[in-house]
């Protein structure tokens, strides 16, 4: 489980995906999906970059799109 820490949130590199539109980024606190559950808004896939991010290497996570299914396990 990844804890909605500071340091986590400084990390997540969700601000800077493909799929992150105008609702997300107007939200506060919109991001981090993997520790706060999906986001509210409408949203169409077009790519996910949680590969790439430092957070799921420190929890050694395995799926995509967190925005949409929701927190990590
Ligand atoms: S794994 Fe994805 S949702 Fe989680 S902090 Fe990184 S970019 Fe954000
Ligand atoms: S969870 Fe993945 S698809 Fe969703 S905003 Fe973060 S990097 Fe993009």
């Amino acid at each position: 489980m990844v804890e909605d820490t500071k340091e986590n949130s400084l990390k997540c590199i969700c601000k800077s995906c493909p799929s992150k539109n105008e609702c997300m980024a107007s939200g506060d606190g919109d991001f981090l999906y993997c520790a706060r559950g999906k986001t509210k808004c409408e949203m169409a896939k077009k790519g996910c970059i949680c590969g790439a991010c430092p957070v799921r290497e420190k929890y050694k996570l395995q799926d995509y799109y967190y925005c949409v299914n929701g927190k990590a396990e």
